[in-house]
């Protein structure tokens, strides 16, 4: 792991499996070491299993490792548009599991000793008076229908609270906050670890089949030589870095490049409350200082290939909300790349007896994520009922699938800077809202 601010934060031991030492057989084979993989390998070696973890990569190094850090409750898709479209009663209890996953994060953080740097607090800024009509309405919704509190800002206390006069009003939320993503992802490993998971960085998974009721997986280690590996349960956690294992994830799930540079520590406190912030644009601006006070800011998305320069990337997206750090330093840039699906639903599911997806989370998977590692970890213990639940969600594949999702993105990119200029709603529709958080 090399260019994010995080590393430097995370100074727990390594946990990791050191040498090319793969089992024949597990109970369990996870491809992935973020957030999904590295939950769901704790949850399983917890309840005895063993589990064998691979990535092809260093663990948390994919979008777990680099991501914004903002904890936010409920789901990327608005509560409007999951009652519109499943009903009441289920999206009832989808708001309840986003409320879960929330606690899971707590209850691990807790639980493992590790306080991740968390802050609490959470704004959205609209960028524009509808934008702004339309975040109330929707505070409205979630305060009749779930007794949610929150905080309407006015243009001038907003501008108080983010030191930034670029908004026009904004609504806090105390439930959510944001926290340093790679010490709950060290925390995760170094807890399954313990738990009895081997877990096996830089090591690809290439192909898989079934076999007599198990299932083969094809692993490629650092070298290039190879190891088949037989598991009666297989869970794909690659998100938006699975490619070539696995189409009806792949031509669900578009991989989609986020940017985020970081200022050294400020001598002010911008956001004297602690608060994340993140806008109402499609394309969307996060943002938030840390304990240290560095500025972590999230701007801009591109598909494919990160910009050679980050840094020059993000700085404009930064200077428009903080015009008066023209003069400040970048510390470190960075890109990730996070899974988008066309409903924003994730997609978790059990695709085949023993086959196993989970990603899709769409910009908001710190909490879901997290969770979807216990729900697959139930299910495969035997109680499917919260996998049941996720797998209701409307996940279809992306038209064209994998082949066109290059043009596509491309097209929905344009669309959505076009959008935000607009002043065009980000609320319900079909993958509209791409990006973190
Ligand atoms: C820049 C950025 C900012 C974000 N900000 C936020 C935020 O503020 N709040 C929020 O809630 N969410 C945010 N997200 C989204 C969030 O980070 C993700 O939803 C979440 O981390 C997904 O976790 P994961 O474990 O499913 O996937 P990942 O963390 O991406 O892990 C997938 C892993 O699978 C491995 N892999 C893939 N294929 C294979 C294979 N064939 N063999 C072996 N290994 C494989 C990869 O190497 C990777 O390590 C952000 C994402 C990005 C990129």
């Amino acid at each position: 792991m090399s260019d994010t601010i995080y590393t430097e934060e995370a100074s727990l031991p390594d946990p990791r499996a050191k040498d090319w030492d793969l089992p024949d057989r597990t109970d369990a084979l996870i491809v992935g070491g973020g957030l999904t993989g590295l939950s769901t390998a704790l949850f399983l070696s917890r309840a005895g299993r063993k589990v064998t973890l691979v990535d092809k990569g260093a663990l948390g190094d994919g979008a777990s490792g680099r991501n914004g850090g903002q904890l936010h409750p409920g789901h990327r898709q608005d509560q409007v548009w999951l009652t519109e479209r499943l009903g009441e009663p289920l999206a009832d209890t989808l708001w309840e599991l986003g409320e879960q996953a929330v606690a899971l994060v707590h209850q691990l953080r807790a639980e493992l000793n590790e306080d991740c740097g968390f802050q609490p607090g959470l704004i959205e800024a609209a960028h524009t008076v509808r934008a702004f009509d339309a975040s109330r309405h929707y505070a409205d919704h979630l305060a009749e229908r779930y007794g949610v509190e929150t905080e309407i800002l006015s243009r001038e206390a907003l501008a108080a609270t983010i030191g930034s006069t670029r908004y026009v009003g904004g609504v806090r939320d105390a439930t959510g906050g944001h926290l340093n993503p790679l010490a709950l992802v060290e925390a995760l490993a170094h807890a399954a670890h313990e738990a009895g998971a081997v877990l096996h960085p830089f090591v690809r998974a290439v192909h898989h089949s079934r076999r007599s009721g198990r299932i083969a997986v094809t692993l490629a280690g650092p070298g290039g030589d190879e190891h088949e590996i037989e598991a009666d349960n297989v869970i794909l956690a690659g998100n938006g870095y699975l490619a070539g294992l696995e189409p009806r994830v792949e031509n669900r799930i578009m991989p989609l490049v986020n940017h985020i540079a970081a200022t050294n520590p400020l001598p002010k406190a911008l956001i004297p409350g602690g608060e994340a912030v993140s806008d109402t644009r499609h394309v969307v601006r996060y943002f938030r200082q840390d304990s240290e006070g560095r500025m972590i800011f999230g701007g801009g998305e591109s598909f494919g290939r990160p910009p050679a320069d980050v840094a020059a990337f993000v700085r404009p997206y930064l200077l428009e909300v903080y015009p008066d750090l023209a003069d400040e330093p970048i510390a470190a840039a960075w890109s990730g790349t996070l899974g988008i699906t066309r409903t924003r639903c994730p997609y978790i599911r059990r695709l085949d007896p023993g086959l196993y997806a989970a990603g899709g989370y769409s910009g908001q998977g710190v909490g879901l994520a997290t969770f979807a590692g216990k729900v697959i970890s139930d299910a495969i213990v035997g109680d499917t009922g919260t996998l049941d639940v996720f797998s209701h969600l409307p996940v279809p594949p992306f038209p064209g699938g994998r082949a066109f999702m290059s043009p596509l993105a491309a097209l929905a990119m344009a669309w959505f800077a076009i959008s935000d200029r607009l002043d065009l709603s980000r609320r319900g529709g079909e993958a509209a809202g791409t990006s973190a958080p």
